[in-house]
């Protein structure tokens, strides 16, 4: 198993590069996907959420009032020092159980993790990576995608990708770097020698840690 860490701000086309590299054969870990997964009704974290948050957080429809989540722990370090406590571990848990599952196998894991590049700065344990790929934008075209595809009002694009670790800060950590500044039908030659590259890389070994 060689392992791919893939980062890149909001808006800056990181799902748009795991969907090339899935079609080109990788196994991704999505962990935005992973929580939504795990925030379903009636699901164990969805569960200790609303143990913690209360009826509040629950939508007319029975599922996540992601909005309501987002109001309490805003304003709140305790609050969303709680929900971090309910989440992390539960995601970190299937992340090792999925990467155990492909452990033996000669996949190319692509393990997309939204926090990738702020978990190195805080110290956060990580998962092991073989290499690392950033996906960099300038935040101009971020914002103007984020507006015209996402339906994001511009000083709310704005807000979250400030919010977000810097391009610098992502660069950083890049063993490759996908520059998703131009057209979209430019990338695909670029995902071709990252995909080359990846069958390059030393494997990684399984992760033993338990969940933070
Ligand atoms: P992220 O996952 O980084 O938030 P997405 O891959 O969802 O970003 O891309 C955000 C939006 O921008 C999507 O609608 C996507 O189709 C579009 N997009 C991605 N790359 C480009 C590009 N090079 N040129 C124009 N639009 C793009």
């Amino acid at each position: 198993m060689i392992t791919l860490g893939l980062t890149g701000g909001i808006g800056s086309g990181k799902s748009t590069v795991a969907r090339l590299l899935v079609e080109r054969g990788a196994e991704l870990i999505d962990a935005d996907a992973i929580v939504r997964r795990l925030q379903e009704p009636g699901a164990p974290v969805f569960v200790r959420m609303v143990e913690r948050f209360g009826e509040g957080i629950v939508a007319d429809d029975g599922t996540l009032d992601r909005a309501a989540v987002a109001g309490i722990v805003f304003a709140d370090e305790g609050a969303l020092a709680d929900l971090n406590k309910i989440v992390h571990p539960a995601v970190g848990e299937e992340i090792r159980s999925r990467l155990a599952a492909l452990s033996e196998t000669d996949s190319i894991v692509l393990l997309d993790i939204p926090l990738l590049a702020e978990g190195a700065r805080d110290g956060r344990p990580r998962y092991p990576l073989s290499g690392t790929v950033v996906v960099d934008t300038p935040v101009e075209a971020q914002i103007a995608r984020l507006v015209e595809h996402r339906g994001f009002d511009e000083a709310d694009a704005r807000a979250r990708v400030a919010n977000q670790a810097s391009r610098e800060d992502r660069l950083a950590l890049a063993d490759q770097v996908i520059d998703n500044g131009g057209a979209l039908d430019e990338l695909s030659s670029r995902i071709d020698e990252v995909w080359a590259w990846a069958h390059t890389l030393e494997p990684a070994a399984l992760p033993t840690e338990e969940a933070s």
